[in-house]
C-alpha cells in the first residue's frame, strides 16, 4: 500500500513528523480541528450525519486491533471499508483528527447502551493504536494515556459529557468486541476526572452466578446490568448472552478475572457503581 503526504492541520511547527496518510485521503478537504491538543488532521471519507440532529453526550474508547498504525490509518480513512473514528491516538501520545465531531463516525457498529441502538449517532469515537488481543496485546504506554485523558477532557466540557457515559467498545458491543480490554487502565483515567470507576471488591471465594443458573438472584443480576446500561435479557436465565455482558462488565470494572462468571466481587462492584452514579441519572429502557 502506498501513502501520500499528511495533510497538516496545526501549525508549521506541528508539521515535523510525517505521518502516513492513505492516497485517497490526502485528496480529501482538510478541516479545523475540534480539539487544540490535535496534532494531525487526516480526513476520513467514512462519516454522515447525526441522526435527528442528535448531539454526542457519549465517547466510545476502541483500540485499533492492527499489527501497524499505518493500517490502522489506512483502514479508517479510505472509501469502502465503512469504519472510522473521530479520533485516532497514537502510542507517542499524538492526536490525530479523522472526523469532525459534528458528523456520525462508523466505529461503533451495532450496538446498544441505555436504552439506544445508534450509537454512533450519540457519541464522539476514539481509537487508541494498540494491536490488541489478536497480535499479543501490549501495554498501553503512559504518554498515550495522558492523550486520551486530555482528549477525554475537552470533549467532556465542551459536549458535557458525564462521566459515566464515558465507556468502551466491549460496554456497548459486547457479544462482539473485547476492546480496548482489560489492560485499559479505566482506573487512571478516572483519577484524572474521566469515567466512572470504584474500586474493584475484593475476590473472594464464595457462590458464584454462572451459566446455565436460573434464579431471581440471576435476574437481579441482570436487571443491575441494564440499569447501569447494558443490553441484557431479563429473563433470570444465566444464559449466553449474559454471560457476554457480565464478560464485558469485568473488562472494564474488575479487570483481575475475567472469566464471565458473576462472583461476590463482581457483584459487589455493580451495585456499588450503581449507588455512586449521580442522582439524576434515571433508570434506562432495558433491550
Ligand atoms: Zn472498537
Amino acid at each position: 500500500m502506498s501513502y501520500g503526504s499528511v495533510a497538516s492541520a496545526g501549525s508549521d511547527s506541528k508539521r515535523h513528523r510525517v505521518l502516513p496518510v492513505p492516497k485517497a485521503a490526502a485528496s480529501m478537504k482538510t478541516f479545523e480541528p475540534d480539539s487544540s491538543i490535535v496534532s494531525d488532521v487526516i480526513p476520513s471519507p467514512n462519516y454522515g450525519d447525526r441522526n435527528k440532529g442528535r448531539l454526542p453526550d457519549m465517547i466510545v474508547l476502541h483500540y485499533t486491533g492492527m499489527p501497524d498504525v499505518e493500517g490502522a490509518l489506512a483502514r479508517l480513512c479510505t472509501t469502502g471499508t465503512d469504519v472510522s473514528a473521530h479520533y485516532v491516538v497514537l502510542e507517542d501520545g499524538r492526536i490525530v483528527q479523522c472526523v469532525q465531531e459534528a458528523r456520525r463516525a462508523w466505529h461503533a457498529g451495532t450496538s446498544f447502551w441505555a436504552g439506544e441502538e445508534d450509537i454512533n449517532s450519540c457519541s464522539i469515537g476514539i481509537e487508541i493504536v494498540n494491536r490488541g488481543h489478536d497480535w499479543g496485546y501490549p501495554d498501553f504506554p503512559l504518554r498515550q494515556i495522558a492523550a486520551v485523558i486530555a482528549l477525554c477532557r475537552g470533549i467532556m466540557l465542551r459536549r458535557n459529557v458525564p462521566s459515566h457515559r464515558v465507556l468502551a467498545h466491549s460496554d456497548v458491543a459486547p457479544a462482539r468486541k473485547k476492546d480496548p480490554g482489560e489492560k485499559f487502565p479505566w482506573h487512571s483515567m478516572a483519577n484524572s476526572g474521566v469515567g466512572h470507576w470504584v474500586q474493584p471488591a475484593p475476590i473472594m471465594r464464595g457462590e458464584s452466578l454462572m451459566l446455565g443458573s436460573i434464579s431471581d438472584d440471576v435476574l437481579h443480576m441482570q436487571q443491575a446490568l441494564a440499569k447501569y446500561g447494558y443490553g441484557v435479557p431479563l429473563s433470570g436465565k444465566y444464559d449466553g448472552t449474559t454471560m457476554e455482558v457480565v464478560s464485558a462488565f469485568q473488562r472494564h470494572f474488575r479487570p483481575d478475572r475475567v472469566d464471565g462468571v458473576a462472583d461476590h466481587s463482581t457483584l459487589a462492584t455493580l451495585e456499588a457503581l450503581l449507588a455512586s452514579l449521580p442522582p439524576e441519572t434515571k433508570q434506562v429502557a432495558s433491550k
